[in-house]
């Protein structure tokens, strides 16, 4: 049984309370396609090869959490962009997009996923309840060592993390959060937890994390954040009676 579009919007908007949420793109659908939706394709980034698949295996629903239009970027519909709305339009395949929201939701957002993966333990959120908070804190199910967390890290995202060393103690309490988010380090560090776990690292990061004598470990902005939109697809497959297919355009980064 198909569902239409109006209904499947409608649901995860509320579902995800995005209202709630200051950002940096609209959240919802992005890009209008057909009416009636039997196949929604998920993944993390709505690039040209995702949008290629999607429409290769008659997509009717594309589903995001790096969708379009974000804050600041050119306006014109030309070159990549162009070609990418293109795509959506001439074969009627709806873009659906949350950004935020998907990374704080308390069942499928990327946060909480990170943990259901690694086997941690959620105390709280960091700046809200889990649910509104972005960066989420708690605990290894036992202490480890960098080196374990590390290898654990490593094992299940299929990705090997860069550690920056702060200490050498072992660690217990830690603080994560998906995607590109090492400039909560000072925040998370004041806090006093053993680990900070994101996604993407930069230069200052490695002086600021020895400094702060805290552990931080980049785990790779798409590995980390390919969890929630997964979720979030199992979710409505169920709820609305209609195929969900995740694919996966690699991204070491
Ligand atoms: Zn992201």
């Amino acid at each position: 049984m198909p569902a239409s579009i109006s209904e499947i919007v409608e649901y995860c908007d509320q579902y995800l309370a995005v209202k709630q949420f200051k950002d940096y793109c609209p959240n919802g659908l992005q890009v209008a396609g057909k009416q009636q939706i039997q196949k929604i394709v998920t993944g993390v980034t709505a690039c040209q090869a995702l949008l290629d698949k999607a429409v290769a295996q008659n997509a009717d629903l594309i589903l995001v959490h790096h969708g379009y239009f974000w804050r600041g970027e050119q306006q014109q519909i030309t070159g990549i962009k162009g070609q990418r709305i293109k795509t959506l339009l001439v074969n009627d395949v709806n873009l659906l997009a949350y950004h935020l929201p998907l990374d704080a939701h308390a069942e499928v957002g990327n946060n909480v996923q990170l943990a259901k993966l690694m086997n941690w333990k959620i105390n709280a959120g960091m700046d809200g309840d889990v649910g509104e908070a972005i960066v989420l804190l708690g605990e290894t199910q036992t202490a480890m060592s960098a080196k374990q967390l590390e290898n654990d890290l490593s094992e299940k995202l299929n990705r090997q993390p860069l550690h920056i060393a702060g200490h050498d103690r072992d660690i217990k309490k830690i603080a994560w959060c998906t995607g590109a988010a090492q400039s909560y380090i000072e925040q998370v560090a004041a806090i006093g937890v053993d680990a900070f776990i994101s996604g993407e690292i930069s230069e200052q990061t490695v002086h600021l994390a020895r400094e702060l004598g805290i552990d931080y470990f980049a785990a790779g902005h798409h590995a980390t954040e390919s969890y929630g939109v997964q979720a979030l697809g199992e979710h409505l497959a169920e709820k609305f009676g209609v195929e969900h297919l995740f694919i996966d355009v690699q991204n070491p980064v």
